[in-house]
């Protein structure tokens, strides 16, 4: 049997691990604190649609292609363990002033002509489609394909779906890949990845988020995701079984996680603009996560060389993109690259060596051969 060494323990690695160990491989997760980086603190949104902008087709498809992935996932998720990942169906966008207004026509506009489904509502279905927002709310974005899983829930199947799979989890860090005596190594360790490969673009982004439990005779949680931009920030939330997820900040602070004041206080001011009944709701937790971000927005997923295959920077998208994540790297395992994956591979940035992997890894996707 051969032997893979998963670096990372988040949703990225542990969903490989999973579906590697599954395919036949040992599989050894290789982590100090599993499941406590940025996949614990994310609000779970799955939103490629919501965040298309003109320009940025790769990142739409890429997203879109995974989200299409994501019933099949969680009903496998669900049949191993139980567990339901779910905590909303749709995505309601909502805009505020006349330039967000006509940032959501554009929006809809470009992700119509790619043949997805998004609908503007006026102000009369908005409230329709989501009550108790504020009275200010204009116009609306709705998407009844982007759903939300909370984020914890999809760690905790992970975990079970490794354990009963045979993977084994060892708690270190490591400090040079190239002293793991496995077979394979899959490189997935967020925003940390490149202090172990230098030459991967890939860099922190800070982002504070809040968890706010409902309390009896306070208005309900709202059944579908609403986004909006207040006062030029983003703007999410996200429902949870006893609550909500309000989230997040985006800041370039290297590994910084402390949570500002400053952070809290925009978070809460500008998600009362939305739905001034947050007020009431109890303040549960405050947490910040590093984003592993990359310069394209895209994530990177593909060979390095020979033994090292790199599956990180997924930025704000790494719940999102569990599930092609999952494939791709199986795909490069098993000598099939993956075709929706072409986007992501690592070797588009110049600053990655090892052209001679990558040309044999295109030439395998065109002709459907092995590596
Ligand atoms: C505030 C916030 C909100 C977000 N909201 C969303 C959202 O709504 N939807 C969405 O799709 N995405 C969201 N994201 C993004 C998403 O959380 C990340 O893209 C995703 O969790 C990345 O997963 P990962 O497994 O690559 O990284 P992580 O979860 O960070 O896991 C990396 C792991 O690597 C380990 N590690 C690091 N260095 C080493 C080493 N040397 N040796 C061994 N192990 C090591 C760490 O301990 C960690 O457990 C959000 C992120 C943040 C911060």
């Amino acid at each position: 049997m051969r032997s893979l060494a998963v670096v990372g323990g988040g949703v990225i690695g542990l969903a490989v691990a999973w579906r590697a160990a599954e395919a036949g491989w040992s599989v050894t997760v290789i982590d100090p604190a599993v499941g406590r980086g940025a996949s614990w603190v994310a609000g779970g949104m799955l939103a490629p649609l919501s965040e298309g902008w003109p320009g940025e087709h790769e990142p739409l498809e890429f997203g879109a292609a995974s989200l299409a992935r994501w019933p099949g996932f969680a009903a496998r998720l669900a049949a191993a363990t139980g567990i339901s990942v779910f905590v909303a169906e749709r995505t309601l966008t909502v805009a505020l002033d006349a330039a967000d207004a006509a940032d959501l026509r554009t929006v809809a506009e470009f992700v119509g002509e790619r043949g997805y489904d998004l609908r503007l509502l006026d102000r009369a279905g908005v409230r329709e489609v989501q009550p108790n927002l504020a009275r200010t709310v204009r116009v609306g974005l709705l998407s009844v394909t982007e759903a939300a899983v909370d984020n914890r829930l999809v760690l905790d199947a992970l975990r079970r779906c490794c354990a009963a799979a045979g993977v084994r989890v060892r708690a270190e860090a490591v400090a040079d890949l190239g002293e793991l005596p496995h077979d394979r190594i899959v490189l997935a360790a967020g925003a940390a990845s490149a202090l172990l490969r230098p030459e991967l673009p890939v860099r922190p982004v800070k982002g504070e988020i809040l968890r706010l439990r409902h309390r009896p005779g306070v208005p309900p949680v709202p059944e579908h995701v609403v986004r909006a931009r207040v006062h030029g920030r983003e703007l999410y939330m996200v429902p949870r079984a006893d609550g909500i997820v309000v989230g997040a900040t985006q800041l370039e602070a290297g590994f910084d996680t402390a949570v500002t004041v400053a952070g809290v206080r925009d978070l809460i001011a500008d998600a009362e603009a939305i739905l001034p009944a947050l007020g009431e709701y109890e303040l549960a937790e405050a947490n910040a996560g590093s984003r592993p971000g990359t310069p394209d927005n895209l994530p990177l997923i593909g060979p390095l060389d020979e033994r090292i295959v790199v599956a990180t920077g997924h930025g704000r998208n790494g719940i999102l993109d569990i599930p092609l994540t999952a494939d791709a790297v199986l795909g490069v395992l098993a000598g099939e690259p993956l075709a929706e994956a072409k986007a992501a591979d690592p070797h588009r940035f110049s600053t990655i060596r090892g052209r001679v992997t990558s040309e044999r890894v295109t030439a395998a996707t065109t002709s459907g051969g092995a590596l």
